[in-house]
């Protein structure tokens, strides 16, 4: 799906490319997810140009809305346009587009197919001067299909709860019909890009699938203004430039967010990094009572300076990777994983409940036997290479056993990771009397099959 993320396409290739069909970088992803994409890029078409042969010429009044929503969304879109490329660089995947500001408010006091124009327009535009470079044109049709379908949902539930588009709401059931409508909008626009999210990544989760709740409490704060946007426009267009300062601030307190989320990151695993982990870490051991008891489990690769010796850096790089996707799936999502630097990795568990340290040295061993059953595709020279044979030690420590200080706990884990690599390595070992001490199984550095 991202094959030509990160090429940069000229307009004068765009439009060679156009004219053969079958050069579509679309149908590079599976039949199933491309078919699914197409179907509702044309459900999108045909609503449009039902609406439009159903329905009379717009009259001046439409298109003079239509002509200040649109221009709005431009003069937003062209202030924020900075901001608006940050985001992009610093966010994998879809974030949250505040040009649905415009297009809710469109959707409220527009005709459907008039407030589906104002998406396309203001989607094509912000493809245009910011997703270009890096993101895929279909990709944009189908998140502007998407869009013009909330945006038609939105505008009929508007028109059948309050009467034709436009007018203001006086009473409770127009409220509701606005409330209605967000809500309507919403779930068009999240079902269906969470609908291709599922079908086209191969392990979904519900993050990456529906986003953080950080972005549903933005998509719906976006598009409250876009009604209050609405009412506006109605009363009189020029109060709609009283929109636009909150609309910045908000673009700009939302990059905040996303340079905070990429600075906790390590950009080699996407694990946490350290700082971000101790920091989290910190927090969860002082919001839990004595009787929950906590893990904390240090993870070193082991003979890992010859998987570099041996298969060279880049290799040792993608091996960092599976473990790190190793180590994520075999813990809850609320568990944090960081990465505390080299090929060293750290796990702290919640809730572990009565069985605690038994239950933390059965997570550790699942970790354990997971590496042990890797196996890492390396590109070579020579060409492709399997990594196996890795291990890992692991040292592990309880709260409130082992004492309740995230400090006190990471010295027990790693001596105990030191007593696991002098036992043999590929080996458990915890700080706790409680927990048994399995025996080890003797590690040889890392060999390569295939
Ligand atoms: P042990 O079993 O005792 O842990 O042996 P080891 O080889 O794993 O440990 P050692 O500390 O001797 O070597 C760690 C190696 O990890 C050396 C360093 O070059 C490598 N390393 C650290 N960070 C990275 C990284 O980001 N990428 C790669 N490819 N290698 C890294
Ligand atoms: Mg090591
Ligand atoms: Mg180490």
């Amino acid at each position: 799906m991202s094959s030509d993320l990160d090429q940069r396409v000229t307009l004068r290739e765009l439009w060679s490319r156009a004219w053969t069909v079958r050069s579509w970088p679309i149908w590079e992803m599976p039949r199933r997810v491309a078919s699914s994409i197409v179907l509702v890029e044309l459900t999108a078409v045909a609503l449009v140009v039902t609406g439009l042969v159903n329905s009379p010429l717009p009259g001046a009044g439409t298109l003079f809305h239509l002509a200040v929503l649109c221009g709005f969304g431009l003069v937003h879109a062209e202030i924020a346009i900075g901001v608006e490329r940050v985001r992009q660089r610093v966010t994998a995947g879809n974030h949250v587009d505040l040009s649905s500001v415009w297009t809710f408010a469109a959707a409220i006091v527009l005709p459907p197919s008039v407030a589906a124009f104002v998406a396309v327009v203001l989607q094509t535009h912000l493809w245009l001067r910011v997703g270009r470079p890096r993101v895929a044109l279909y990709r944009n049709v189908f998140s502007t299909a998407t869009i013009v379908l909330a945006c038609v949902a939105a505008s009929n539930v508007v028109t059948s709860v309050n009467g034709p588009t436009g007018r203001m709401p006086t009473d409770a059931t127009d409220l509701a019909g606005y409330g209605l409508a967000l809500l309507v909008y919403t779930t068009v626009n999240t079902g269906l890009v969470a609908g291709a999210i599922a079908i086209s990544t191969p392990q979904p989760d519900l993050t990456r699938v529906f986003g953080q709740w950080d972005d549903s409490m933005l998509e719906i704060a976006t598009l409250s203004v876009g009604a209050l946007a609405a009412v506006a426009l109605a009363v009189n267009p020029w109060l709609v430039l009283f929109v636009l300062p909150p609309i910045l601030v908000l673009h700009r307190a939302v990059l905040v967010r996303h340079l905070e989320e990429a600075a906790s990151i390590d950009g080699k695993t996407g694990l946490l990094n350290a700082a971000a982990w101790h920091t989290r870490a910190e927090r969860v051991l002082r919001r839990g009572g004595s009787d929950d008891p906590r893990g904390v489990l240090v993870v070193d690769l082991d003979h890992f300076k010859a998987v570099n010796d041996t298969f060279g850096h880049l290799a040792g790089d993608q091996v960092l990777v599976a473990v790190a996707g190793a180590l994520r799936a075999e813990v809850r999502e609320r568990d944090l994983v960081g990465r505390f630097g080299g090929e060293e990795f750290v796990v702290l568990l919640a809730g572990l409940g009565v069985a605690g340290p038994a239950e933390l040295t059965t997570v550790a061993e699942r970790i354990r036997r997971r590496v042990a059953d890797l196996r890492v595709e390396v590109p070579t020279p020579d060409g492709p290479l399997s990594v196996t044979d890795l291990s890992v030690s692991i040292g592990g420590a309880v709260s409130p056993e082992d004492g309740g200080d995230l400090r006190d706990l990471l010295q027990i884990a790693d001596t105990a990771l030191y007593a696991a690599k002098r036992s043999g390595r590929n080996a458990v070992r915890m700080g706790t009397a409680h927990a048994p001490q399995l025996p080890s199984s003797m590690s040889e550095p890392p060999t390569a099959a295939g």
